[in-house]
């Protein structure tokens, strides 16, 4: 068993042995919160507690995965036991357990936001709402901001202040318009997203039964990131942990980004109250373990301008490493270069792989210049997030038919495919069979398999014939696993025969997509950690899946990570580009309301700025494409606002080109927002003050472990089993002594093969 004390310091061993009560740790980023929480776990199964009798809330399932695996390395197989996973996983599968509780059936469907906004298209039209004044968007946000908040459509409906907000929106109908919502959901036998905690608390508070079941099941409660959990969540932990009082919460309020999705600082607060000040147990990590003394000072300096934040400590005892490096470019594709080019130098003098990088955005939209540049390179890289696998059109299609199949009541589901391949089946049709089951109030099935007592016609031969292929499907479930029931409806439905006659590229590649999906679901039923093999719990994993946990379509893992800052919480990297830094773009103008929305903002920024583990690069472009409009960009002022002594300009500045000659925008433009009139000056400045810059020496030098040290790695030989502090346990392939530094060719068991530097590497032979 790995020693794991032995890699904590002092005040992180208290928390991972703290015996039983509330405990809440506020701290820095990099300080150990997440290592804390997974060691503690470890420590509680080691110490006799019942892994089925944790509950370990985390923020993507992929986190999930990481700390089950070191778990797992700890204390052996049991840590599969563990319940664990994001609020909505976890919560998921208990309204599944106790669905009929609530009236739903245990196969219901989870709707993702397209089908919500779809169903809310349908209302607007059926009743009789222009979508130009009440946006789909707008209505489901003020939807979802009312669940999260635990106000149901009735008590919507009651409340003077949200009919008083909505007035003066112009949208005066949205109470009307949710209470349909919910009444549409239940009836199709769906929950959204924010139902899934929104449902919970409705399930703990009108059966206290069930409550009290959870609440004695569940002898540990732990929630990392903490910062981000909003009142449902909140409510929902707190109600869980009420008898045995064993939670465990770790965050760090400076991380805090999510207030706009109703995530509430003041958890923070309220967790001292509802569990009494003297029984609170509060721990204080300090020092930094991830990043540089550089990055972690200037991390520090940005902070520091936030008023609304609790008073906290953090320091390193890492070495300063390099200053931070700000890249200016005269637009976003040489932004694109730029970076990329720095990537690729630094690859090659650091001896570096893709892995080590990750370009970090404020939207999603910016990552095309990168990924242009990247491909021009030849660099591998990933992005997370943006239009993911689960969001292309022919897997939602396939997804649509297995969700039917599973659920006859999926109103949205069976939108998708009843004219899919196509039938003869018109949208007229369609709409008349959800509303005739919307007014009689049964479920669309119903009035599906019955359709010729509906329905005459042409159309009604076609929805009989559609009818008996879907119970065909029904007939499978029981008796087959997701991949033997999800091959059968791609063969028989149409949908594989569809794409693979269509000769296209795009056809050929949305054919391998569904075959992609198809393994996707093999691999599901194949891994010995998925108990439940069924069509419904395949769908259940999949609807759950965060933009973070996308998995990779080919087999090479050594990527450059591409994100938004949002995605990045709680990950880490050597090298970290934050680019973008304009003004309008990060602070976003779209949130600048008021100082709490900048503040936010930079927060963001914090939480972007800590993800680096050695070397930080900022950059930004005087110009760049917006709406099809060439605008001219302001650095950002977040630029200004780190101590600049930690920042030096890159010397890949491109020379000023008079690209902007006979463009109109340009000349458009008054002489002060000329390209570079205020970043010239900043720079200017810059390079003066980066000159006199000096940094404090640490005080002490610090060696992460001395199980890890480089030192202990001489006596190594290919075949030798080893443990690296990061990558985990492997075995040394082979050894490369030609160069002028040792090298190790080591297969790792989870992240695979890795080349290390042996003057570097955390190595410890086992
Ligand atoms: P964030 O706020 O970004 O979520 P965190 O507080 O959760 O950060 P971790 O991710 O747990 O921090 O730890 C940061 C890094 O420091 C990790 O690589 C972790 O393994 C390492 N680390 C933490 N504590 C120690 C320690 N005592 N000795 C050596 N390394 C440590
Ligand atoms: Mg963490």
């Amino acid at each position: 068993m790995i020693d794991y004390i032995a890699g904590l310091n002092e005040p992180q061993r208290e928390a991972v042995t703290h015996g039983n009560g509330p405990m809440m740790i506020i701290a820095g980023a990099g300080s150990g919160k997440t290592r804390v929480l997974t060691y503690r776990i470890a420590h509680l199964i080691d110490r006799g507690v019942d892994p089925f009798r944790i509950l370990s809330l985390t923020f993507t399932n992929k986190a999930a995965g990481e700390m089950r695996h070191r778990i797992e390395k700890v204390i052996g197989n049991e840590a599969r036991n563990i319940w664990m996973g994001t609020f909505h996983s976890v919560f998921a599968k208990i309204l599944r357990i106790e669905a009929k509780a609530l009236g739903y059936t245990s196969n219901f469907s989870i709707y993702d936001t397209d089908d919500s906004k779809s169903l809310l298209r349908a209302i607007l039209r059926e009743m009789d709402l222009d979508d130009k004044v009440y946006r789909a968007n707008a209505v489901f946000n003020r939807i979802s901001s009312a669940k999260n908040r635990l106000v149901g459509p009735d008590e919507y409906l009651m409340n003077p202040i949200l009919r008083a907000d909505d007035e003066s929106a112009r949208m005066p109908e949205v109470g009307r318009i949710y209470k349909e919502y919910a009444r549409r959901c239940f009836q199709a036998n769906a929950m959204d997203f924010d139902d899934l905690l929104f449902n919970t608390n409705v399930l703990f508070r009108d059966h206290p039964d069930i409550l009290h079941k959870y609440q004695h099941k569940f002898q540990h409660v732990l929630v990392d990131e903490f910062q981000d959990t909003n009142v449902s969540q909140y409510l929902i932990t707190r109600k869980l942990a009420a008898v045995h009082q064993n939670i465990a919460v770790v965050g760090d309020d400076a991380q805090s980004i999510y207030a706009f999705r109703g995530a509430n600082i003041e958890n923070i607060l309220n967790f001292q109250k509802d569990y009494g000040k003297d029984t609170v147990k509060i721990v204080k990590l300090e020092q930094n373990y991830r990043s540089t003394n550089t990055i972690v000072q200037a991390a520090n300096s940005v902070i520091a301008r936030n008023r609304n934040q609790l008073e906290k400590r953090v320091f390193t005892d890492n070495e300063n490493g390099p200053l931070i490096e700000v890249i200016k470019a005269s637009s976003d594709n040489e932004e694109g270069r730029l970076v990329a080019t720095s990537i690729f130098e630094a690859k090659m003098q650091q001896n570096l792989r893709n892995n080590d990088f990750a370009i970090l955005y404020r939207t999603n939209a910016q990552s095309r210049a990168f990924e242009e540049a990247l491909r021009k390179l030849s660099i591998k890289y990933r992005i997370i997030g943006g239009l993911s696998f689960y969001t292309r059109k022919e897997i939602k299609d396939l997804i649509a038919y297995l969700r039917f199949a599973v659920n006859q009541s999926d109103e949205e589901a069976f939108k998708r495919i009843i004219n899919l391949p196509k039938r003869g089946i018109g949208d007229t049709t369609v709409a008349k069979i959800a509303v005739l089951a919307s007014e009689k109030n049964i479920p669309i099935w119903e009035v599906v398999s019955n359709i010729t007592a509906h329905i005459a016609g042409r159309a009604s031969v076609a929805i009989d014939q559609f009818s008996d292929l879907i119970k065909s499907y029904m007939l499978l479930l029981d008796k087959k696993d997701a991949y033997e029931v999800a091959s059968h409806v791609a063969k028989t439905s149409g949908i594989l025969k569809e794409l693979y006659e269509d000769k296209t590229v795009e056809g050929l590649a949305r054919y391998e997509n569904v075959q992609e999906l198809l393994n996707a679901i093999k691999e599901f039923v194949d891994n010995p950690d998925n108990e439940d093999k069924s069509l419904s719990s395949f769908l259940q994993t999949v609807s759950l899946l965060t933009t973070a946990d996308e998995k990779e379509d080919d087999g090479d893992n050594d990527k450059v990570t591409m994100m938004t800052i949002h995605a990045a919480k709680g990950l880490e990297f050597k090298n970290v580009h934050i680019v973008g830094l304009e003004e309008d773009l990060f602070p976003s103008q779209m949130m600048l309301e008021s100082r709490a929305d900048l503040e936010e903002e930079r927060r963001l920024f914090y939480v972007a700025i800590t993800r680096a583990e050695k070397r930080l690069t900022f950059s930004f472009a005087e110009s760049r494409y917006h709406y099809g409009r060439l605008k001219i960009c302001e650095p950002s002022r977040f630029l200004m606002e780190v101590d600049q002594s930690f920042l030096t300009m890159s010397k890949a500045v491109a020379p000023p080109k008079p690209r902007f000659k006979g463009d109109d925008t340009y000349a458009s433009r008054n002489k002060d927002e000329m390209p570079s009139a205020g970043s010239m000056n900043f720079v200017r400045s810059l390079a003066q003050k980066t000159a006199q810059r000096q940094i404090p020496p640490a005080t002490v030098t610090h060696t992460p472990s001395a199980d890890f040290a480089p030192s202990n790695t001489a006596a190594l030989a290919a075949g030798m089993k080893v443990e690296h502090a990061k990558f985990g346990f492997g075995t040394v392939k082979s050894l490369d002594e030609n160069g002028t530094e040792r090298k190790a060719i080591i297969q790792f068991d989870v992240v695979g093969e890795k080349t290390l530097l042996l003057s570097f590497a955390k190595l410890r032979i086992v």
